[in-house]
């Protein structure tokens, strides 16, 4: 299948007025957007315009019920200046697993990759080029019936923006482990990346956060016992013995960058352990001294270490100051993605 884009240049571009190595997250938007329809069982009218507002009724289904679906990649630009997304297929493939459990229909790869390329390259100028910089870019599909009862949407709308990101400030996080509020319960909504997810996440965060934690560290909806992950970000735990993270299931997003550390973690000989992990078992690992380092992984920040978390009251600090392995990882990840070493595990698809 050729997927033929109607192209809609802006008159002018807007990057002069940005200094794009230097933008604050998420507020800054590229030139350009993609969509595209799907009616009456067909994507169609594929389209790059001028980045804006777009038209909605009121009675937007997924306004209502909620049928919004996510994902989240970045493309790199680097030092000789050349383009590159990172595993764009396995967003592609996420997407896909969303859409499936959220009733909505599938994406072919041509249009995804061909409003990726397209977009990029007409906005190419708009990746920062410095350590830890990205071109953030947000694929979405959401449902567009204009229909009062709860069914599933016929139509839908699939789009693609981007903005400029910048390196994060990395301060190490402090995480409630939750004990009440479940993220995703089994044969629930968990693993997909869908917009209510989030919805429901932010009053318990924000109850964690007024009581100065940074994130809730979830558990499972069942006994509250085991881990899961956290905010928009997967966990690991590392040990004297072995790097661990919760197994996959239905109740936990499947990460992108995680699966990324396993698979370098185990190029590099380490023992990866995806399992059932129990807060007991944290706190015991914690106590006997064979905790070294927590950390979460994604796209947004990549890794991001954990220096406390606190359970039933009652706070477990990590020591930061030891040669931190998730330091090494995210040191290994930019070096890929910069083009400074190799791309041996073939992560990179270039801007074409
Ligand atoms: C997106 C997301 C992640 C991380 O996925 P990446 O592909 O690594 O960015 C983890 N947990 C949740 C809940 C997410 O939404």
């Amino acid at each position: 299948m050729s997927v033929k884009i109607t192209i809609n240049h802006v008159e002018q571009t807007k990057i002069s007025s940005y200094d794009i190595e230097n933008v604050e997250f998420g507020k800054v938007f590229t030139d350009h957007m993609f969509s595209v329809d799907y009616i009456g069982g067909v994507w169609q009218n594929s389209r790059i315009e001028p980045f804006g507002k777009i038209a909605l009724s009121p009675t937007l289904s997924a306004l209502h019920y909620g049928q919004a679906i996510f994902e989240g990649m970045k493309a790199f630009k680097n030092s000789k200046g050349e383009v590159a997304f990172f595993r764009p297929m396995e967003n592609l493939k996420r997407l896909n697993t969303s859409a499936e459990r959220m009733c909505m229909p599938q994406l072919p790869a041509e249009i995804f990759m061909e409003a990726l390329q397209k977009l990029v390259k007409l906005d190419e100028a708009w990746i920062p080029q410095k350590l830890g910089s990205a071109l953030y870019i947000r694929p979405f599909m959401f449902a567009t019936d204009d229909f009062l009862g709860v069914k599933q949407s016929e139509t839908y709308k699939f789009m693609v923006y981007a903005c400029p990101v910048n390196a994060y400030y990395n301060h190490y996080l402090k995480v409630k482990v939750e004990e009440y509020y479940t993220r995703g319960a089994k044969g629930g909504a968990g693993s997909a990346k869908c917009a209510g997810n989030y919805a429901a996440a932010m009053y318990p965060t924000m109850l964690a956060q007024k009581e100065g934690f940074d994130q809730v560290l979830w558990t499972d909806g069942a006994t509250h016992t085991f881990l899961e992950e956290t905010g928009t970000s997967n966990v690991f735990v590392i040990t004297k013995d072995a790097i661990y993270t919760p197994e996959l299931s239905d109740t936990l997003l499947a990460g992108i960058t995680r699966k990324s550390v396993i698979e370098l973690a185990k190029d590099w000989g380490k023992t990866v352990v995806e399992k059932h992990i129990s807060i007991n078992e944290l706190i015991e690992w914690h106590e006997t001294g064979a905790l070294l380092e927590m950390f979460v992984s994604g796209t947004a920040a990549t890794l991001t270490n954990i220096e406390l978390f606190s359970y039933k009251g009652k706070s477990y600090q990590l020591d930061m100051n030891i040669d931190l392995l998730s330091a090494r990882i995210k040191a290994e990840f930019n070096a890929i993605r910069m083009g400074d070493i190799p791309d041996r595990f073939n992560w990179m698809i270039a801007l074409n």
